[in-house]
């Protein structure tokens, strides 16, 4: 399946995290170099995991 991450444009990594924003709309925060902002770069990627929300036996 694929899915998206969101990575930094500043740097290119993907360690960026979702910050809520007020009523500027969404923010997301670049772990790596500190970047902060509404914009980041949405990559696809393929993953083979099934995401968590599966309910197992
Ligand atoms: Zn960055």
């Amino acid at each position: 399946m694929k899915t998206w991450v969101a990575t930094c444009p500043e740097c290119g990594s993907a360690d960026v995290v979702y910050e809520a924003g007020m009523m500027m709309g969404q923010k997301y925060r670049c772990q790596k170099c500190g970047y902060i902002g509404s914009f980041v770069l949405e990559k696809e990627i393929e993953v083979e995991k099934e995401v968590s929300g599966e309910h197992h036996a």
